[in-house]
């Protein structure tokens, strides 16, 4: 069987493999193996999109704030279109989660009167809402720009893309990283990045690495015909308790989700007919948006670490580093997060913006 012998070999090619292995590849020539038969096929090809500096873990909202420059001036060449396009979020309150509302506000949420509010998005019951606050600063995200963006960088720089390549066996011997794929064909480095979102903890178990306890948890979103509306220029809609939110999509339609959690095993994931219906009375309760049909549906997987943190960095083996655990804003903080990693790698210093990320990031705090 032939040996190829890479500086590093990045495992999955979603948003965090093409991140990570594109700032990587400034550096290293990196082979990226990738199961399906084509990228982004998991999660990242079924998010929501959309930039919010208030959303996620603390670690993560350093990494989204210092993703921002990214999306809003990526450097020249890669890509051709706008990665961010303005999307502020309107952020609802009934009288029983009033308070939480309140004691949300900072400089980046302000309140907004009901007024105001209804002027955005008519469908606003006023029997429901008795507070909003919004957000200004949001914008979604083009993300095949963005996950294309990278994998071009990658190939750009010598990096090579491999699809349908899942490494089925991983193994370390003489100071080089072994990843046979299911074809047979063997890929070697001195370095091993762990970017498998869902399949992390497989990946890390195949190599012979503590597992960090990865919890996939899947995601359901679907699309409807808001009728009379007129929605291409709403905010994101969201209740203050998470528990529902939507989002215009191409021009007319909405994006619904009922922002479930229901733990999976690593899976294609399928979105369940319940969450389907429990999405659309979650909204209808705040919105009064005739639901006649739904368009499309679909669910994907959030994995978390158990302090629902990202894992970032070293493990306790040589070379086998972590790049997991980006939960619910993966793609948010894509562009931080994989230069973090890329200078972890190369025993840098990492940026300022990036300093305050470290620790709470590392791997390791998970082995205890
Ligand atoms: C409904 C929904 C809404 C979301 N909304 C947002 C949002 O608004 N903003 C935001 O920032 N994030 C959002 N997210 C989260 C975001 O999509 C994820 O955090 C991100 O896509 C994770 O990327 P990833 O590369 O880690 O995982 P994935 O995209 O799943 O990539 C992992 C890849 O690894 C491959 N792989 C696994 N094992 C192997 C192996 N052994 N060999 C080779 N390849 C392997 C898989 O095939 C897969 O392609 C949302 C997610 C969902 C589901």
């Amino acid at each position: 069987m032939d040996r190829q012998i890479f500086d590093a070999i990045v495992i999955g090619a979603g948003i965090a493999g093409a991140t990570s292995g594109a700032h990587l590849s400034a550096t290293h020539r990196v082979a990226l193996l990738e199961a399906e038969d084509s990228a982004g096929y998991h999660t990242t090809g079924r998010s929501a999109a959309i930039w919010i500096l208030s959303y996620g873990s603390a670690d993560a909202r350093i990494l989204t704030g210092a993703s921002r420059s990214f999306f809003e001036a990526p450097p020249a060449g890669f890509t051709e279109v706008s990665l961010a396009h303005a999307r502020p979020v309107l952020t609802l309150a009934s009288e029983q989660d009033r308070t939480e509302l309140e004691a949300s506000l900072d400089e980046g949420r302000v309140p907004i009167t009901l007024d105001a509010a209804r002027a955005m998005v008519p469908a606003i019951r006023a029997d429901h809402t008795v507070a909003a606050a919004i957000e200004y600063d949001s914008f979604d995200i083009d993300v095949a720009a963005l996950h294309q963006g990278f994998l071009k960088l990658l190939r750009s720089r010598g990096g090579d893309l491999s699809l349908r390549s899942q490494a089925g066996r991983i193994w370390y011997e003489a100071g080089l990283w072994h990843a046979e794929t299911a074809g047979g064909d063997i890929f070697a480095a001195p370095v091993i990045v762990n970017a498998a979102g869902a399949w992390g903890d497989v990946v890390a178990k195949m190599a012979g690495v503590r597992a960090i306890g990865l919890q996939p948890k899947r995601r359901t979103a679907l699309i409807i015909d808001p009728g009379q509306y007129d929605t291409a220029n709403w905010p994101m809609v969201a209740d203050i308790g998470h528990s529902w939110y939507v989002r215009p999509e191409a021009r007319s339609k909405l994006m619904v989700s009922p922002a479930d959690e229901t733990d999976s095993e690593p899976c294609d994931a399928q979105p369940d007919e319940l969450d389907v219906a429990i999405a659309i009375d979650r909204m209808q309760q705040a919105l009064d948006i005739p639901v006649n049909r739904v368009e499309h549906r679909w669910a994907g997987l959030r994995s978390f670490t158990r302090d629902r943190g990202l894992a970032i960095g070293a493990s306790e083996m040589p070379g086998f580093y972590w790049f997991c655990g980006q939960g619910g804003y993966g793609i948010q903080t894509a562009p931080a997060a994989g230069r973090l990693l890329a200078q972890l790698v190369r025993g840098e210093e990492p940026d300022a913006d990036l300093r305050a990320a470290l620790a709470p990031t590392n791997p390791l705090r998970f082995a205890a």
